[in-house]
């Protein structure tokens, strides 16, 4: 689910890494201020991960299958969307150094001058990290 490729700013014509999506295991998010990233691990996020697996009628990822079927058959907690899921994830991690905040759907940023406008660096390299 996780991608990391090479871009080059449009704006400034900077070469850096793009990160989207997350792990097995975490959450990436974007600041929707300058773009910082923010990753956060579901042990950390604990009890809404678990409601929103079990709100989920599928495996959320083929990796931990196993462990999502059993949370779903046995956690006694009300499920949640995963739109308020989203949010509760959002509000977890806090606030920015920029004071902006971390969301889901913030596009990554150039790290020189904060621009979102990109393209796909064509001697980049492309990662998938799980
Ligand atoms: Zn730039
Ligand atoms: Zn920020």
């Amino acid at each position: 689910m996780g991608r990391e490729s090479g871009a080059i700013c449009n704006n400034c014509g900077v070469r850096f890494a793009v990160r989207e999506g997350g792990g097995f295991l975490f959450h990436l998010l974007h600041c929707d201020g300058c773009g910082a990233e923010r990753s956060i691990g579901f042990e950390e996020i604990g009890e809404p991960h678990l409601r929103y697996l079990k709100g989920l009628n599928v495996p959320y990822a083929m990796a931990t299958a196993e462990h999502d079927r059993r949370v779903q058959e046995h956690y006694p907690g009300e499920p949640i969307s995963e739109e308020k899921y989203h949010r509760i994830v959002e509000d977890l991690c806090g606030e920015c150094d920029c004071a902006g905040g971390f969301r889901f759907d913030a596009p990554p940023r150039c790290p020189e001058c904060r621009s979102a406008d990109y393209r796909k660096d064509p001697d980049g390299q492309e990662i998938f990290y799980d």
